[in-house]
């Protein structure tokens, strides 16, 4: 279960009736969106929770974050009037940012209140069930205060600028930028209206998705991602569905096995526009979960590898036989109207054999399936699955130029490559300790996976033993290991 921690965001404009607001580009290096555009904010400290009221506390935290990430005190003297941007401030600036100081020190100090008038609420979302970062942020509008000047101090954030709010969406849409969802959500929602407004625009729509209404997760124009819970394999909890294309558009791997979350799921395919196929990555039950009860209820037909069709014969009915190289017409690019735009199909075998991975080369999205997940290593288990196929599938996907990894499990990545090195470099080690773990004593599977797993816990030591085997059979086929009988192998 993930831990939920409480957060504050600002949308900071440059005061009424301005469309302008103040976006800051996240550090590549950060867990949570690194590589994004989005507001201020961040997460609450153990100073910020010291305030009793719930609202008060993320006031003071919006108004702490905001001054640590762009050095704006929304904070008034007792003549009513706003500190000046001045060398003093940058001072107290770089002593809160080393934790030499507490904020409600620098505060106090100078006669400063955060008062809730100049921070008007607009809500509080919580980050979907389908990573273990979450956050329950809550957004503020904020004036930018007469003589202050917004500066990004390169760190956690590499920069800011003054934006209008729909030119930050245009660059999205024509791939110049990554923007986080929920500022996708919050600008297009808002529309061409000034940003302090947002607290009436936006108001409504957080308060849905509060209820429990379905996120609407963009990562590029028409391209959503649905989580679903699912019964995967520990850490994983869900796997994330997702509706790609304008016209044309799919529906890639509908996992839910539940009845309670596939009529949600129907429910809200209803409210869409009308999907034209479903396409499967691969025939794992956590994928295909709801492929037939959508296919059956909205009639569409169900494409996927031939391979993966062989494995759901009876079970599920796959209409169309996907193969490497085929493209998957998306209809007009939302980003240039001329430009054909496209999922690529690429086979890559190795979880499983009829596996397919999508790259889309407009936006850069690579939809990794069960290739890569952002929260474990993938398992890989014979016979379906093959290691060395496996390996050669993942350098075959670091060569597409991908910007956004989007996995089945996890949330996206803006590290596509380092993803994939990753992955490589743990199945490089796994086998080096595998090799070494080998000698011309023979040994037997679960003996080798005892010494390489220890600590596994014991419902995951099934996928243990499917790895070792899975390695083996690997070295087997390179001639460094044989076996010598039905379970026991030694180094050849
Ligand atoms: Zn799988």
């Amino acid at each position: 279960m993930s831990v939920i921690t409480p957060a504050a965001s600002v949308l900071l404009t440059r005061g009424p009736g301005s469309r302008d607001l103040f976006a800051i580009l996240r550090g590549q290096h950060l867990k949570f969106f690194g590589g994004f555009w989005a507001f201020p904010g961040g997460k609450l400290s153990a100073e910020d929770t010291e305030a009793t009221d719930h609202l008060e506390a993320r006031r003071t935290a919006a108004c702490r974050e905001l001054f640590e990430e762009t050095g704006v005190l929304v904070a008034r003297r007792s003549d009513g009037e706003f500190p000046p941007t001045s060398p003093d401030l940058d001072a107290c600036r770089h002593a809160l940012l080393a934790e030499q100081i507490p904020f409600a020190s620098i505060l106090a100090e100078r006669g400063l209140t955060v008062r809730a008038e100049d921070f008007a609420l607009i809500g509080e979302i919580t980050t979907p069930d389908f990573a273990p970062l979450r956050y329950a942020t809550t957004f503020f509008v904020a004036h930018l205060p007469p003589g202050q000047h917004p500066v990004v101090w390169p760190g956690e954030l590499e920069r800011g600028e003054w934006i209008d709010g729909q030119h930050l969406l245009a660059k999205w849409r024509s791939s110049e930028i990554l923007l986080t969802p929920p500022t996708v959500m919050s600008l297009e929602t808002l529309g061409e209206q000034p940003i302090d407004l947002a607290p009436q625009r936006l108001g409504p729509l957080f308060g849905h998705l509060s209820r429990g209404a379905i996120h609407p997760i963009f990562f590029a124009p028409f391209v959503r991602m649905l989580p679903l819970k699912t019964a995967g394999l520990p850490p994983s909890t869900h796997t994330n569905a997702y509706i790609v294309g304008n016209s044309p558009r799919y529906l890639i791997d509908p996992g839910a096995e539940d009845t309670s979350v596939q009529k949600c799921l129907l429910d809200f395919l209803k409210s869409e526009t009308p999907l034209t196929a479903i396409v499967l990555t691969h025939h794992h039950p956590d994928h295909v979960g709801a492929a037939a009860v959508c296919a059956n209820r909205f009639r569409l037909p169900i494409w996927a590898h031939a391979q993966t069709a062989k494995r759901l014969e009876c079970r599920i009915k796959v209409e169309r036989m996907l193969n490497d190289g085929d493209r998957l017409d998306l209809g007009p690019c939302p980003g240039e109207r001329d430009r054909s735009w496209f999922l690529e199909v690429l086979h890559t075998p190795g979880h499983a054999s009829g596996h397919l991975t999508f790259y889309e080369p407009y936006y850069r999205l690579l939809f990794a399936g069960d290739m890569i997940s952002t929260l474990s290593s993938m398992v890989i288990a014979p016979p379906d699955g093959n290691l060395a196929e496996y390996l050669q599938s993942l350098i075959r996907l670091r060569e597409r130029p991908a910007r956004l990894l989007l996995p089945s499990h996890g949330n996206v990545s803006a590290r596509p490559v380092e993803l994939i090195d990753a992955a490589l470099a743990h199945r490089a080690k796994r086998e080096m300790q595998l090799l070494d773990s080998l000698t011309d004593e023979p040994a037997a599977v679960e003996e080798l996976t005892e010494r390489l797993y220890r600590g596994t816990p014991e419902p995951l030591m099934r996928f243990a033993r499917a790895q070792v085997l899975a390695g083996l059979l690997k070295l087997q086929a390179e001639g460094r290991a044989c076996p010598l009988d039905a379970d026991r192998w030694q180094r050849s």
